[in-house]
């Protein structure tokens, strides 16, 4: 993100919590604090990665924490509201560093907010984002606080259409939507899959020369460790990702340079990656891949793995294709999304290859744990929104339990939704952790995280800029959701997204 944008994150929470704070002092000394929300008893898990804090007060004022210890030595304000939270646990206000928030504005950002999602990162910058962060940030919409990638930039062999993405073809064009990504307002410029190494050098180029930083997918032309070293900030998804890591890299680079990729033709290009990424799994070398995880980790490569997403398309016979979060989504969005779904990932698959992408979550779970253990910062990210079955704010906790799977603590997993996005983002001065002086940005678990990851899924309350919504509140929060859901018309065209909107089917 731009320093500006950052600065403007900071200054907007500065602005609440000064205005809070200029109320309460402008109080005679002995006057209630009733602005002051106390929460009591609750164990925190602090997103320090440091043991859980038993019995702990915790005490909000406007949209900061503005105390936090052991119950008997932290004095709870006069007049506070004071909620009981013994036997809870306290977590941070959770991350997705990789949404695709729909354009209905009581849809996303309330499910993220209803799931203890308190801050996004939007990998497509349509300009309705840019007005909601405007109207979360002046406190007159629900939703979480974001961050918003640029127009997608992509290269004349792209997946997508041309609604959603910018198609660069020459070196003038790359840098001209690098200029114009700043314009728009964007925090970070986003590449994909289909730019060419040329090009891609380009928008890095040209990125770093006006001060914008860039992310997005590891295109199938630019070996990882080159993204690492042209300034790529974080990749998304694993594709493209295992190359540089197998013994038959050359033969995979020749395949890549060969091409036969047809514009639009978001199946013929999973088809095609999908037969490199099995090369790749089949001569997997554990030394190559400790050398490119170095190289990421010296350059503060972050990874968004989204195993959400891999777990849609590889093992599609274990999706529930009647889950019962459907009902928070319009038809508009679920029809294409069952379409989408049979055509992409079942119809089009022989028995023999289903297998194949079965065993490939395997390899991927496995690469992220070692990825992680080699000290590369892992984030939490869903792609929720925009492929099938992966749901806005739910998915931040399928995530979570991906990642525990793959090898990952559960601490460190909460973390990868915590601390490390907000230390990516450079706003860890504000979020990220409960501690003093930091954001009240929480959420109010039933059951300990640490013991068991599925248990961020028991939410209790969460807590938003210091806005308590307590369980009934979440509950209608939902209910609302689903009866905005339902009253969007099945017949409207739905707009934006990443891939798999208004993809073709080959
Ligand atoms: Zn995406």
């Amino acid at each position: 993100m731009t320093p500006l944008s950052r600065r403007t994150v900071l200054r907007s929470a500065a602005i609440a919590g000064g205005a809070a704070l200029g109320v309460s002092t402008a109080r005679p000394a002995v006057a209630a604090d009733t602005a002051a929300i106390a929460f009591i008893g609750a164990t925190v898990v602090d997103g320090t990665g440091a043991l859980p804090k038993t019995d702990q007060t915790l005490v909000v004022r406007g949209d900061r924490i503005v105390a936090l210890g052991p119950r008997e030595r932290t004095p709870v304000p006069r007049g506070a509201r004071i909620v009981e939270v013994a036997g809870k646990y306290v977590i941070p206000g959770l991350f997705d560093s990789h949404a695709h928030s729909g354009e209905w504005a009581d849809i996303s950002p309330r499910l993220n907010i209803a799931n203890g999602v308190t801050t996004v990162r939007e990998l497509f910058g349509m300009p309705h984002l840019h007005e909601w962060r405007g109207r979360v940030d002046a406190g007159t919409m629900l939703g979480p606080r974001s961050v918003i990638a640029s127009r997608i930039i992509d290269g004349p062999a792209t997946t997508g259409g041309p609604e959603f993405l910018t198609v660069v073809t020459t070196d003038a064009e790359a840098r001209a939507a690098v200029r114009k990504a700043r314009k728009s307002g964007a925090d970070f410029v986003k590449v994909y899959s289909g730019l060419p190494l040329d090009l891609y050098d380009a928008v890095a180029d040209e990125s770093r020369r006006i001060g914008i930083r860039f992310a997005g997918h590891c295109p199938d032309a630019v070996p990882l460790a080159h993204a690492a070293a042209a300034g790529q900030r974080s990749v998304e998804h694993l594709y493209s990702t295992s190359y540089s890591a197998s013994t038959r890299e050359d033969e995979i680079r020749r395949l890549i340079a060969e091409g036969g990729g047809e514009r639009g033709d978001l199946l013929g290009w999973i088809t095609r990656i999908h037969r490199l990424e099995w090369m790749a799994a089949g001569s997997h070398s554990p030394r190559k891949a400790a050398r490119l995880f170095a190289t990421l980790v010296r350059r503060g490569v972050r990874m968004v793995p989204t195993l959400v997403v891999n777990r849609v398309m590889d093992r599609p016979g274990e999706v529930d294709t009647a889950d019962p979060r459907l009902k928070y989504l319009p038809a508009a969005v679920t029809g294409y999304w069952a379409q989408a779904f049979q055509s992409f990932f079942v119809d089009s698959r022989t028995p023999a290859e289903q297998a194949e992408w079965h065993a490939l979550l395997d390899f991927r779970l496995e690469f992220t744990g070692a990825m992680s253990r080699a000290g590369v910062p892992i984030l939490v990210g869903t792609d929720g929104g925009d492929v099938p079955y992966v749901f806005p704010g739910f998915g931040v906790h399928d995530e979570l339990a991906n990642l525990v799977e793959a090898g990952l603590s559960p601490m460190r997993a909460l973390q990868a939704a915590t601390v490390e996005p907000a230390r990516f983002l450079g706003l860890d001065r504000l979020l990220g952790t409960v501690e003093q002086g930091k954001a009240a940005d929480l959420v109010v678990l039933d059951a300990d995280p640490l013991a068991d990851i599925a248990n961020t899924r028991r939410i209790h309350a969460v807590v938003t800029r210091g806005r308590l919504i307590t369980a009934g509140e979440r509950t209608l929060i939902l209910a609302d959701v689903e009866r905005a859901a339902a009253a969007v018309d099945r017949a409207v065209p739905v707009k934006g997204g990443c891939c798999f909107r208004g993809a073709r089917k080959g």
